[in-house]
């Protein structure tokens, strides 16, 4: 390849991440990120730890995001798990217009259903309203479980509230989802986990199949087996497999700006006019470095 391509990776977890993945992420040709809020793995009991978890993605994670050159988004949101705890559910409700006017909040996600219980779509519906006042995208997770009729379900209750389906990035597609969503006009996004469900493998054919209007590659990579990797790798071995570049190009970096760009936070410029890395940098006092050299870069020329 002449030059180099440029991905986004508009789901992944970098929280959970090391700094060893930002570096290949970066070397990998990742220029920005979208963080969705999510659950953690093991339930939170208090609101404060909502409130503690959302401040880091918008303040400590695009700071270290911002030391290994990446630029980092989030969506922010009360994820469908959590929403059975009724309770706590309502106090993160109350939490969220504090953090959506926030720079760098591109969307309200993610947001949806797991099991599709009546809390979790009270509080879909709930978000969906606000996302609407606040004239916001929405990041919606669909469930891994019964997924055919809990995306249709999700995208239902989304047209039932008046959002417009444009405004509305709906994420982990598979060949059976797809159709319905574009037909309806979502944007459709796919995750692509190492070794199972939608692997790379099937993504190409799904391009090579459903074109590549509104269709979106990302790797939801997180504390589980995933591949922060998964967008460039994918964007690979469709070049290998003969999809044209420019179609490689619109599915793993220009549909994600186009979609999250709406937001009107999210612009190239930000990544294509940066000044470059300077671990000399701190974040209230702090560095991501272990006494090793910062790196400098002087201001680069892309
Ligand atoms: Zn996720």
């Amino acid at each position: 390849m002449a030059k180099k391509l440029q991905f986004i990776d508009p789901h992944v977890h970098m929280t959970s991440r090391t700094t060893d993945d930002y570096e290949a992420m970066a070397a990998a040709g990742v220029v920005a990120v979208i963080e969705p809020s999510f659950w953690l793995g093991q339930p939170r009991t208090q609101v404060g730890s909502f409130q503690d978890y959302f401040s880091s993605l918008v303040g400590w994670e695009p700071f270290r995001a911002s030391q290994f050159g990446i630029k980092h988004y989030c969506t922010i949101g009360l994820n469908s798990k959590e929403a059975n705890n009724e309770p706590l559910a309502e106090q993160v409700m109350d939490l969220l217009p504090l953090y959506l006017h926030k720079e760098g909040v591109v969307a309200v996600g993610e947001i949806g259903y797991d099991d599709q219980t009546p809390a979790e779509d009270k509080y879909f519906r709930q978000q969906l309203e606000l996302a609407k006042e606040f004239g916001m995208l929405v990041q919606v997770h669909t469930p891994h479980r019964d997924k055919k009729a809990g995306t249709i379900k999700s995208m239902e209750v989304c047209l039932e509230h008046g959002l417009d389906p444009s405004m509305v990035i709906i994420d982990h597609n598979n060949e059976e989802t797809v159709q319905e969503v574009l037909d309806r006009g979502f944007i459709a996004a796919f995750t692509i986990y190492p070794k199972t469900k939608m692997g790379n493998e099937r993504m190409v054919e799904v391009v090579r199949r459903f074109g590549s209007d509104n269709i979106i590659v990302d790797s939801s990579a997180d504390w589980g087996v995933s591949d922060p990797l998964a967008v460039p790798k994918t964007a690979s071995l469709m070049l290998t497999r003969g999809i044209p570049e420019i179609d490689v190009v619109k599915t793993c970096y220009q549909n994600a700006l186009d979609a999250f760009g709406k937001s009107g936070k999210m612009k190239e410029e930000h990544w294509q006019n940066a000044k470059g890395i300077d671990q000399r940098q701190l974040f209230q006092d702090n560095s991501v470095l272990r006494g090793q050299e910062p790196k400098v870069e002087s201001d680069k020329i892309v």
